[in-house]
């Protein structure tokens, strides 16, 4: 496995190749669901090249930031044996260089500004930063995300169509853990007991999936459910697909969505309708 830490390491190493290259970018404290979206693109016989950069950018609470975990050696071993072939681990500087950083405006629809983009002001700007830089040094022909992140799915699909048509881009299912709850850097921060109570969030987006009709009410009704379970709902609702917007026609629905908060933890998860 090739390590490469900076811009001008892999500009060198992509001058010299011709590899059709799967990328996978990451924040880094790897668990399965991360370590799935490398091997889906391995057993696909693609060349994987998966990045590990905490991007200050994307975060909109400075303790969320500095509380992200960090394992770089864990995570180096955990790709390592699953036969990643490159892990890219840039500095600041070389994916926001200070004599040559130009923001990319994408064009601006409901997407970016309801739910996370609504609760995280700035985080899906920070997001399309990042990867407009990490596509331009990587420069992959495959790239995949978690649909743990379905909203920042959407928002690639569209900086890919705006900018970068490409590359093919490939979403892939959430893993989780034996009690339900989508598997996030984030759960390491929370005890046995909040742990427990996190898994109840799957619960009520099943117990949503299953209902023949959806209303409001039933929405509203699991918000308070999970209050129980010490959970602060931020969101629990339907949306329409690509675009995010609030819906309770059938017709319509494309997944049920949450974000809340236990034991000072953020967490999100959605199922597909
Ligand atoms: P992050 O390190 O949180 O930026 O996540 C890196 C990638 O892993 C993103 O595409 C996430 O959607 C994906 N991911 C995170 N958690 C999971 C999960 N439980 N299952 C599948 N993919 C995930």
């Amino acid at each position: 496995m090739k390590i490469i830490y900076s811009a001008i390491g892999l500009k060198s190493f992509r001058e010299n190749d011709t590899l059709n290259v799967a990328f996978i970018p990451t924040m880094g404290a790897l668990h399965d669901g991360h370590l799935h979206l490398v091997k889906t693109a391995k057993s696909k016989g693609q060349f994987t090249v998966v990045s590990i950069f905490i991007n200050p950018l994307q975060f909109n609470n400075k303790e969320d930031l500095l509380k992200y975990p960090k394992s770089i050696a864990d995570d180096l071993k955990k790709l390592s044996e699953i036969e990643t072939d490159l892990v890219f681990i840039p500095d600041f500087e070389s994916i926001y260089p200070s004599n040559n950083f130009n923001e990319i405006q994408l064009p601006q629809t409901v997407l970016e500004n309801v739910f996370e983009g609504k609760h995280r002001p700035g985080h899906f700007n920070g997001v399309v930063q990042v990867l407009n830089s990490l596509f331009n040094l990587v420069k992959p022909k495959y790239v995949y995300f978690g649909q743990k992140d379905l909203q920042q799915c959407m928002v690639v699909k569209k900086l890919i169509e705006f900018k970068f048509s490409e590359i093919e881009f490939n979403m892939v299912e959430t893993i989780r853990e034996i009690s339900g709850l989508a598997m996030s850097s984030r759960n390491v921060r929370l005890n046995e007991k909040s742990l427990n109570f996190a898994s109840e969030i799957f619960k009520s987006l099943t117990r949503i999936k299953q209902l023949k009709s959806i209303s409001r009410i039933d929405c509203e009704n699991e918000i308070l459910r999970l209050k129980n379970y010490e959970i602060s709902t931020e969101y629990l609702s339907i949306v329409s697909l690509p675009n995010f917007e609030e819906t309770f026609e059938e017709k319509n629905a494309g997944a049920v969505v949450f974000a809340g908060v236990i034991d000072g933890v953020r967490l999100i998860d959605n199922l597909l309708l």
